[in-house]
């Protein structure tokens, strides 16, 4: 590393930086217009528009990541949710229990102006049976006069009232270091199982695309249908399911079990779930509706699990009823539509037949051996070496960066650090993945690739 300009100690940091694990997850709830999304703005520190003016617009996206004192953390934004679908208690009460699911610490935002309300008890005791660590967030303090008020929600139990204003910044600093406080360096649910324990999967997809029909045929069981809404009733949220000779972990088969048919913020809901699911997952099989046309929502699901960096299988149902002209059709748009997961193992079920249910373990212990693959530094090297002497980088200004050397940074997923003398252009990095690919396999894991440039 000396010889080739790069400083030791930024190589090991750069290394440690790119091969960091899962990160945590700190889940944010509370009431409608408590300032939910206004603080997970503050703690992303982004201007990104998570605060939409527009009631009863829907949004896709609820994890996003963050950093607070050097430590990286993902937060779980619950504000979308549209407050009068199922009338607010009932909605507060799902979206918690979700975000609590999959949290690992939860910020617990209350509207120190308004005080507690009876929906605000309800969500403590969902708080207090999931027994997370929470930080009680006494919201709308934008001064010292209101302070008063925040005191006010000791009587909530939770300990200290942090008084904050997520709209002008003020106390959000001090909750955050109590946030570091409580929140463990890695999340316990997805990783903290013992080594050599189920594997965790998560079977997502968009309604009506087959998942409870799947669930139910690989566990051998009769349709559950449940009629209550989400959070009235406790199903068992994991369910282990005997599989090819093993034992497998279905993450939060809650939400597929139970039937909840809603008009708006029906979105949000399933987008919320999704994401709970793939948070404590290690694979994703992500279910497609092979009869009907892949969508753009078929496709953010596919870009949740890659963004999370689960392994992935792509589970193409339905096909008891495809035509010859449906199976070219859907041919020609999983290459447009889905391209950029061609890496992704493929299986063709049905459901309702049972056809290629076998199918399913082997992809999926495919894409779990692509995701934790580790290539010896020393192979890497000599396939870099090569790699960049038969196709060197474009000459830019005079100029030929070059990948210097190489390694891989972690696994599940794959992460790879290469130190480079100059900045390496997308297209190439986009031409390294496609050739690492090609060497290593990484067969259903997404791998990530950082550059460093020498100074
Ligand atoms: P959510 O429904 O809980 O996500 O709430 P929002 O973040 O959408 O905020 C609801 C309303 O409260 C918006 O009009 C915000 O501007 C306002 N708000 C949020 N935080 C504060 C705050 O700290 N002080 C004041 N005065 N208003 C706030
Ligand atoms: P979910 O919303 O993703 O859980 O979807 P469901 O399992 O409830 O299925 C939605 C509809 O598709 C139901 O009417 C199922 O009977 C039907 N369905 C599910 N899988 C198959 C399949 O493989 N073939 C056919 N023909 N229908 C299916």
């Amino acid at each position: 590393a000396a010889e080739e300009g790069f400083d030791l100690e930024d190589v090991e940091g750069a290394i440690e930086a790119a091969g960091h694990g899962p990160l945590p997850v700190l889940a944010v709830v509370g009431r409608p217009n408590v300032g939910k999304s206004t603080l997970v703005n503050r703690i992303i520190g982004r201007r990104e528009a998570v605060v939409e003016d527009k009631p009863g617009v829907t949004r896709d996206r609820v994890t996003y990541e963050a950093e607070w004192a050097g430590r990286r953390f993902k937060v779980v934004d619950t504000g979308g949710w549209e407050q009068d679908v199922l009338g607010i208690d009932a909605s507060v009460a799902a979206q918690a229990e979700y975000a609590i699911e999959a949290a690992d610490a939860v910020v617990f935002v209350v509207d120190a102006k308004v005080g507690a309300t009876d929906t605000d008890e309800a969500v403590v005791r969902l708080l207090r049976k999931a027994g997370k660590p929470v930080v009680l967030c006494a919201n709308k303090v934008d001064g010292p006069s209101g302070e008063a008020d925040a005191a006010y929600l000791w009587s909530l139990g939770l300990g200290e009232p942090y008084p904050v204003s997520a709209l002008h910044g003020r106390g959000t600093g001090d909750m955050l270091d109590q946030v570091l406080e409580v929140l463990p360096e890695a999340p316990a649910q997805t990783f903290g199982g013992a080594v050599g324990g189920p594997r965790r999967v998560a079977l997502i997809g968009r309604p009506n695309v087959g998942k409870s029909s799947l669930l139910n045929k690989v566990a051998g069981e009769e349709r559950v249908v449940v009629n209550e809404l989400a959070g009235t009733t406790r199903d068992p949220v994991d369910e282990m399911i005997e599989l090819g000779g093993k034992t497998w972990k279905f993450v939060d088969t809650a939400g597929i079990r139970k039937r909840v048919h809603l008009q708006q913020g029906a979105d949000y809901y399933a987008s919320l779930r999704t994401a709970a699911a793939v948070e404590k997952a290690e694979v994703a099989v992500v279910l497609i509706d092979a009869a009907d046309s892949i969508s753009v929502q078929d496709q953010r699901i596919v870009t949740m699990a890659v963004e999370a960096g689960r392994a992935l299988v792509l589970a193409y149902n339905k096909w008891d009823t495809l035509d010859e002209e449906r199976r070219y059709y859907l041919e020609r748009e999983i290459e447009t539509e889905l391209g950029q997961v061609a890496w992704a193992p493929r299986v063709n079920v049905s459901a309702r037949t049972g056809r290629h249910m076998e199918k399913l373990v082997p992809a999926i212990e495919t894409a779990l051996e692509g995701w934790e693959t580790r290539v010896p530094t020393g192979r890497l090297n000599a396939f870099l070496g090569e790699l960049v002497a038969a196709h060197p980088h474009p000459v830019r200004g005079g100029k030929q960066p070059r990948i210097l050397f190489g390694t891989q940074a972690g696994t599940r997923p794959p992460r790879f650090v290469l130190f480079a003398s100059g900045f390496i252009e997308a297209g190439y990095r986009r031409f390294i993945e496609r050739r690492l690919r090609e060497e290593f396999g990484f067969e259903g894991t997404p791998i990530h690739i950082s550059v460093r440039v020498r100074e």
